[in-house]
């Protein structure tokens, strides 16, 4: 099987797009691929980066998927999108390091999924080690790539020292930097990236392709609605039971607006396991579509204020306050905002 076979329809667009550029030469050295989290973006720098490395004679077939260089690149048995899917588990431990020539910096590439915090930060002396190797020979062929996933990771040293890699480019190697928040990043890199911007597909390509991933018409439907359009956050949804979650905190709501439920029990439930920060997700978004569908500007605001509310309590989560008693304050500040709707529905 080809690469090409994993490729989303919008990530074979950009693909091509990119490689375009790349072959026409009009790709500069440093390159910001951004956009949505979970639309792609290392599938396709991957790719891309397979593409320059690939040693084929034949221009027109890199990645030939058979060459040394491919195979060594391949052979990478750290995390990675492609050997993630259909299930989410990871194949393989920590183990081959992949091509030389490609250099992957920042927790992407882990092997932890989501690591703490604290942990995430790319320092200054990765930046260093990313500049001294990419500034070598490359071991095979005549290029380098080096990749940092995801880039607003960077603390202020270690950009300010990636800087100095971006404003002294070398013929063949190539610098690409992905992010889901690239506003995060200082004005002063995204000035010198070429931009690759990834975008909601359309809604029929989207539902298309959740269905090639074998979900039924209905549910794919009814995901990418609550996921306004991002198809990789709804297969993520349908995947790991998020969807199914969504559906509880919507019924708990609705039962809170018309006063068939507690605000401290229904609190209780939704802090009794790990999800309550993805309840309050649901939650503030629930609450953000039921404002949408308002011309009421009061009711807008409340609901808007709840909606805030909710992300705060979301925040106090981390922190050592009694959860259930925080998340009981917020729903029972939802009964009003939602109960007046109801009344007012009623009218
Ligand atoms: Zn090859």
């Amino acid at each position: 099987m080809s690469l090409d076979d994993a490729f989303a329809p919008w990530q074979q667009r950009m693909y091509e797009h990119a490689a375009g550029a790349l072959d026409a030469g009009r790709m500069g050295h440093a390159l910001l691929l951004c956009g949505p989290a979970k639309l792609g973006k290392r599938l396709v720098a991957e790719h891309l980066a397979q593409r320059v490395l690939c040693q084929s004679p034949d221009p027109a077939v890199r990645p030939c998927g058979l060459c040394r260089a491919c195979a060594l690149y391949r052979s990478r048995s750290q995390k990675d999108p492609i050997e993630q899917r259909p299930d989410g588990s990871l194949a393989h431990p920590w183990g081959h390091p992949g091509h030389p020539d490609a250099i992957l910096v920042g927790h992407a590439w882990r092997m932890t999924p989501s690591p703490p915090r604290q942990q995430t930060v790319i320092t200054v002396d990765q930046i260093r080690e990313l500049s001294a190797r990419l500034a070598t020979t490359p071991q095979y062929g005549d290029a380098k790539v080096a990749i940092i996933d995801p880039a607003e990771d960077m603390n202020d040293a270690a950009a300010n020292a990636l800087l100095k890699t971006l404003e002294e480019p070398v013929p063949g190697r190539y610098l690409w930097l992905l992010s889901a928040n690239p506003a995060r990043l200082p004005a002063t890199i995204r000035s010198r990236c070429q931009r690759l911007e990834f975008r909601l597909p359309p809604a029929g390509e989207a539902v298309a392709w959740l269905r090639s991933q074998g979900h039924a018409d209905g549910t794919a439907a009814e995901a990418l609605a609550a996921a306004r359009g991002h198809p990789g956050l709804a297969d993520a949804w349908l995947r790991d039971g998020g969807m199914a979650l969504r559906r509880e905190v919507a019924a708990d709501l609705a039962k809170l607006a018309s006063n068939a439920a507690s605000p401290l029990e229904v609190a209780k439930a939704w802090t009794a396991d790990e999800s309550a920060t993805q309840r309050l997700l649901h939650a503030a978004d629930i609450a953000r579509d039921d404002a949408a569908g308002l011309t009421d500007p009061r009711r807008i605001r409340k609901l808007a204020a709840w909606f805030d509310a909710a992300n705060r309590t979301r925040e106090l989560l981390r922190s050592t306050v009694r959860a259930d008693l925080a998340v009981a304050d917020l729903l029972l500040a939802w009964r009003d905002v939602a109960g007046e709707q109801a009344k007012g529905a009623r009218r």
